[in-house]
C-alpha cells in the first residue's frame, strides 16, 4: 500500500498539497477526484518520483521513499534508495507517452529489459502476454501512428504492467480519449481491479466508472482531502458542501 503523512509541495508561493495525510492499503483501489488544480495531478507525480515534495512522508510497500531510516532517524534518501523503491510503482498518463519510433512490443520489452535486466526473450514472451491482455496481440508490431487513440493507452497500461508494478497510478488515462474510445480502456482497468493484485491510485472525471470500481474516492480541493469514503456515500451523498459543488459541475 501507499503512506502518506504530512506532505506539502509548492511550486513558487502556489502551494498545491498541503500538510497531507493519505492512506492506501495494499489491493485497494482509491479514485481521486476534485476540481482543476486541487492537485491531483500533483500527488501522483509526487508518488512516481516525478515531482519531490518540501516536506513530510511517503512510503510504498511499507518502505520510506524519500527517506532512509538510520537506526530510529529518518534521513533524506539517496537516489539509489529511492530509485528502487520506486520500481514497485508504475503510472499510466493522459498523453500514452510512448516513444513513437519503436513498435507496441517494444514499448513494452523497453524497461524489462534496460531496467530489470531482462533477456530479449523474456521480454517478448511476457510482452506478448500483456498485449494479449489488453486485447492488442495483433498490434505488436505497429508504431504508435498507427494506433488509435484507445490503443495507444492500452499499450502504455501493458507496458506500465511489465514492470510488474505493486502500485499503480493512473492519470485521467481517458480523458484525451474520443468517447467511443474511453470503454475499451476502463475495460482493462477493470480487469486489472479484478485480478485484485495492485493497489490503484486513479484520478479521473468518469464518476460513473469511480462508483463501480472504486474501494474509496478521495475528494481532493486546495492540497488537502475535504472527504473521503465508500464511492456509495462520497458520490451520491456527499457531505461538504465542495463535494456537492463539484459533483454538481461534471455531471
Ligand atoms: P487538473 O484536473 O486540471 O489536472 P490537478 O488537480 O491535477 O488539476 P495539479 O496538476 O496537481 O492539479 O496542479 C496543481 C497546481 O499546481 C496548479 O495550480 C498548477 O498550475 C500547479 N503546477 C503543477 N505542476 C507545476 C509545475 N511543474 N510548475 C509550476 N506549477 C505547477
Amino acid at each position: 500500500g501507499v503512506r502518506m503523512r504530512g506532505v506539502t509541495k509548492a511550486f513558487g508561493s502556489n502551494v498545491v498539497l498541503r500538510d497531507l495525510d493519505l492512506d492506501v492499503a495494499a489491493g485497494e483501489r482509491v479514485v481521486i477526484i476534485g476540481p482543476s488544480g486541487s492537485g491531483k495531478t500533483t500527488i501522483l507525480r509526487a508518488t512516481m518520483t516525478l515531482e519531490r515534495i518540501d516536506s513530510g512522508t511517503i512510503e510504498v510497500g511499507g518502505r520510506h521513499l524519500y527517506h532512509e531510516l538510520h537506526g530510529s532517524k529518518l534521513r533524506p534518501a539517496r537516489e539509489s534508495h529511492i530509485r528502487a523503491v520506486r520500481s514497485d510503482i508504475g503510472m499510466v498518463f493522459q498523453h500514452f507517452n510512448l516513444f513513437p519510433h519503436m513498435t507496441a512490443l517494444e514499448n513494452i520489452m523497453l524497461a524489462p529489459m534496460k531496467v530489470h535486466g531482462k533477456s530479449r526473450e523474456q521480454a517478448r514472451d511476457s510482452g506478448m502476454e500483456l498485449l494479449d491482455k489488453v486485447g492488442l496481440a495483433h498490434a505488436a508490431n505497429q508504431t504508435p501512428g498507427q494506433l488509435s487513440g484507445g490503443q495507444k493507452q492500452r499499450v502504455a497500461i501493458a507496458r506500465s504492467l511489465a514492470c510488474e508494478p505493486k502500485v499503480m497510478l493512473f492519470d485521467e488515462v481517458t480523458s484525451a480519449l474520443d468517447p467511443e474510445l474511453v470503454g475499451e480502456v476502463l475495460n482493462v482497468l477493470r480487469d486489472i481491479a479484478e485480478e485484485g493484485r495492485t493497489t490503484m491510485m486513479l484520478v479521473t472525471h468518469e464518476m460513473g466508472f469511480a462508483r463501480e470500481m472504486a474501494d474509496r474516492v478521495v475528494m481532493f480541493d486546495g492540497g488537502q482531502i475535504i472527504e473521503s469514503g465508500a464511492p456509495a456515500d462520497v458520490l451520491v451523498d456527499p457531505q461538504h458542501e465542495r463535494t456537492k459543488a463539484f459533483l454538481g459541475a461534471v455531471k
